[in-house]
């Protein structure tokens, strides 16, 4: 190790140099000096080795910054300069896994051979989830209220009925275990340059990862061994379900492929809004409007509730805008075992119009008849304004 060039200086780049300088130098000097370009070349491969070396140093922070308090020596276990734990260069013989990004580099550099054991390449082989399928219910307001059963149509990937899945027109007989990787859907490869031998895993050619060569392809899904279909799901919508909730069935998505289980039907309940009542949380709410008689006297009304008119008794002298409260006739919780929020109505008094002359002379004789004590917010109002008693 005594004769070793420095790190920085190997891949031409300042001491203070950044994560994207160093890597930028790196990409540089690797395919510079890559053998591929440079077959028989021994100072080439030479550089290359160097350019890996202190690039597997500089890239990874830790690693850095022992190189930058002990040098060299910080890598090798006889200087006893380090914590020994980085075990030195040997791991160059071992696979990718041991090199960070740096297989994804020269994956991205020179293509195929580095592609290595990309973990999409391997799960083609082994058993993958179906996806979630998202769809949308719209119902009645009512319907959210006390729950309602809905069919639900939607298109899914199955296994392909004609070839139970196997993508061959003669069924799971069509169906042979690849040669080239022996059904293992990968092969391991061997590199050796700079005198280091990388071996890598790769998705297999032949089969394109599956594992199986299939001579005559399914008609119908076209060798995939999936095909779509359209499926209706009766669908209890549970009462107290609000706008925008969800409902998930699983299972119910696309299959999976390879033994793997099914995604989910995601069903998101859209609710329409009703002519005069509003949702909130469990709560209802709505206006109703009474008269100035029933106002003055109190009354026994019809209040509308989700199971229909119910008599409710207001007392004499209420107010427009006065909030009352009829427990237990909100909506029902989900799940909630008959737990039910509250209806709650505010009273609009409505002021009659298109009054005839006997009326109007009615309703004269009665302001006239009225007095402060009749009317104790209108006498404040007017007090605290003008400091007088009335208008
Ligand atoms: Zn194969
Ligand atoms: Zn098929």
């Amino acid at each position: 190790m005594a004769n070793k060039r420095d790190y920085y200086e190997v891949l031409g780049v300042d001491k203070n140099a950044d994560e994207s300088t160093i890597k930028k130098a790196y990409y540089k000097m690797a395919k510079q000096y890559h053998p591929d370009t440079n077959p028989g070349d021994k100072v080439a491969e030479e550089k290359f080795k160097e350019a890996n070396e202190a690039y597997e140093v500089l890239s990874d922070a830790t690693k850095k910054a022992k190189y930058d308090q002990f040098g060299h020596a910080a890598f090798d276990p006889s200087m006893g300069g380090g914590d020994g734990g980085f075990g030195g260069f040997g791991g160059f013989s071992g696979g990718f896994s041991d090199f960070g990004d740096l297989g994804d580099i020269l994956g991205s550099m020179f293509g195929g051979g580095f592609s290595g054991s990309s973990s999409s390449a391997r799960r083609r082989n082994g058993p993958v989830q179906g996806d979630d399928i998202g769809t949308t219910v719209t119902i009645d307001f009512e319907e959210a209220v006390f729950g309602v059963k809905k069919d639900v149509p939607y298109t899914r990937a199955c296994h392909c009925a004609s070839c139970q899945g196997t993508g061959a027109s003669e069924g799971s007989r069509g169906v042979e275990t690849c040669s080239t990787c022996g059904g293992r859907g990968q092969v391991s490869r061997v590199q050796r340059m700079g005198g280091m031998s990388f071996q890598s895993t790769v998705a297999c050619e032949s089969c394109r990862g599956t594992g199986k060569i299939i001579k005559n392809p399914c008609s119908k899904c076209r060798g995939t061994g999936m095909t779509r279909e359209g499926k209706r799901l009766s669908v209890s919508i549970p009462a107290g379900i609000d706008n925008g909730e969800r409902i998930a069935l699983r299972g119910q998505g696309n299959e999976g492929r390879n033994g793997g289980p099914a995604g989910d039907l995601i069903i998101t309940v859209s609710v329409r809004s009703h002519a005069f009542f509003e949702r909130d949380g469990y709560n209802v709410y709505c206006e109703v409007p009474i008269t100035v008689a029933e106002a003055t006297l109190g009354a026994e009304i019809d209040i509308p509730t989700l199971e229909g008119n119910i008599k409710h008794t207001i007392p004499e002298g209420t107010q427009p805008g006065t909030r009352f409260t009829m427990r237990g006739k909100g909506i029902p919780y989900v799940n909630g075992n008959g737990r039910r929020g509250d209806l709650i109505f505010r009273t609009v008094v409505e002021i009659p119009r298109g009054l005839n002359e006997k009326q109007k002379t009615a309703m004269k004789a009665f302001a006239e008849s009225c007095g402060e004590s009749n009317y104790a917010k209108h006498k404040q109002f007017f007090k605290k304004i003008f400091g007088t008693k009335d208008r």
